[in-house]
């Protein structure tokens, strides 16, 4: 197996590599940082989660690391095609040239022209940029690109879908023709082939097999459940989050759980936190201060649970999340997809699952089609039976009919021992007959053997 020593890159940033944790690499860095070194274009065809921020990054600092910039004159340039995504690079960035000496500016939507401004002027070896806001900069006469040694293109599909192919076309034209190119796409349609026909010279084309939109080394469940009394679905909801924490165990290191709305957030955790977990909420009310703390709690392990709302976990860059949970189904299907992408990343396992209630059926619909799957079915004591009735719900598990107070009594009889002993003894029969009953539709005669297993099960296998 190759390992990052291997590969040529700075000993300053395979120190950075290390305090990262990251142990080998990823296939598309396995592949791309070799030619990236040689000064070659590379043309990375690979979605996110490959590990494909961390394969352009690491050889540009490499590259970079020799030389000075000058004013206004930008040594590379990474265009990408939103904020978030660009946030999220400049974070990268920010981990891996940790102790190389190279300055950096992000031109996106939202940060003052006034300070990038300051930063250009001073000269930037790394200028990370959407394409709309970095023509805006160059027109008002603020920036030349005729520096540019480096150009790399991130996420050029979403670049196509969001009409900024004449952009990128505009900005690969005011750049050196003896630029470096590094070129990243999910797939290559037909506008982007063009492109790199256009603008790579003899790249090293790189691909790395597609993962499946949510990534295959994420095992998804969701537990539908109704509440027994609607004005009790919030607490009976909390409560599934903890039983499915809880059947979790020992494998959840560390989770994220999404809300849909801020309020939620900080209720659930509140109520987590309350029952003895090692939560704390992250939203967009939040003082900045108090976001980083948070958020560098979480990265170093000293919180478990993170509680979070889709926009505070945008850009949100944790390398192991063991679990995600929803605890509402996301009114866009696509936010889904990201929100389950936090875990599973770089080919890691991980767990993600959703909770549905009845008014949130709908949404979910979209997201299994979205998918194009079924996600399985998972049963718990207070959500026992997908769909079934009332009255079946009732005889079958009275702690559904009661809920607030076997909130209350839980939290004594369960919560303040270890995880593992936490678990009910009838815990292994009873998911045996929940797979015997688990109402796995759409997949006709032909339902691979796994998805009738048990997650031990399917662990082990
Ligand atoms: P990306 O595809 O660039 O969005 O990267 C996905 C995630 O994988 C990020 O959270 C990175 O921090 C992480 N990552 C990148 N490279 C590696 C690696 N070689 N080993 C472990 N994690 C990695």
């Amino acid at each position: 197996m190759t390992k990052f020593s291997d590969l040529n890159l700075n000993p300053k940033v395979l120190k950075a590599i290390e305090e990262a944790g990251y142990e080998s690499p990823t296939p598309i860095q396995e592949g791309a940082i070799p030619s990236a070194l040689e000064g070659k274009d590379v043309l990375g065809i690979a979605q996110t989660g490959t590990g494909k921020t961390a394969s352009f990054t690491l050889p540009m600092i490499t590259l970079l690391a020799r030389g000075r910039a000058r004013a206004r004159m930008p040594r590379s340039l990474v265009l990408c095609p939103t904020r978030e995504l660009a946030a999220q690079v400049a974070e990268n960035f920010d981990i891996y040239a940790k102790h190389v000496k190279l300055t950096k500016a992000l031109l996106i939507g939202g940060v003052s022209f006034k300070e990038q401004d300051a930063l250009i002027d001073k000269g930037v070896d790394v200028l990370i940029a959407t394409p709309g806001r970095l023509l805006d900069h160059f027109e008002r006469g603020k920036l030349l690109l005729t520096g540019v040694q480096i150009m790399v293109v991130d996420e050029a599909d979403r670049m196509l879908d969001m009409g900024f192919i004449p952009d990128i076309e505009r900005i690969f034209s005011l750049t050196p023709f003896t630029r470096q190119t590094l070129f990243f796409s999910a797939t290559m349609a037909p506008e982007i082939e063009r492109i790199t026909n256009t603008f790579l010279s003899a790249p090293a084309r790189i691909e790395v097999a597609r993962q499946a939109t949510a990534s295959e080394t994420i095992e998804q469940g969701a537990v539908f459940f109704k509440a027994s009394r609607r004005d009790r679905e919030g607490s009976e909801k909390r409560r599934v989050l903890r039983e499915l924490i809880e059947r979790e165990g020992e494998a959840c290191t560390n989770a994220i759980v999404f809300c849909n709305r801020k309020v939620d957030v900080d209720v659930v955790a509140k109520s987590l936190k309350k029952y003895g977990y090692n939560a704390e909420p992250i939203h967009g009310d939040l003082d900045q201060s108090q976001r980083t703390r948070t958020l560098d709690g979480f990265r170093d392990g000293s919180i478990r649970l993170l509680i979070a709302s889709d926009v505070a976990a945008r850009g949100l860059d944790v390398p192991s999340v063991s679990h995600v949970f929803n605890f509402d189904v996301p009114s866009h299907a696509e936010d889904y997809v990201h929100r389950i992408g936090r875990t599973g990343r770089a080919g890691r396992e991980g767990k993600a699952f959703t909770i549905v209630v009845p008014k949130d059926e709908k949404n979910f619909e979209d997201v299994e089609k979205l998918l194009e799957k079924e996600i399985p079915r998972v049963e718990l004591p207070s959500a026992p039976k997908p769909k079934a009735s009332a009255k079946q719900d009732v005889a079958e598990e009275p702690a559904a009919a009661a809920p607030e107070k076997a909130d209350k009594g839980e939290k004594k009889s369960t919560r303040s021992r270890s995880r593992k002993s936490d678990k009910p003894a009838q815990e292994k029969p009873a998911r045996r007959s929940e797979r015997n009953d688990n109402n796995v539709v759409g997949m006709g005669d032909h339902m691979p053997e796994f998805i009738a297993l048990s997650f031990e099960e399917r662990r082990a296998s």
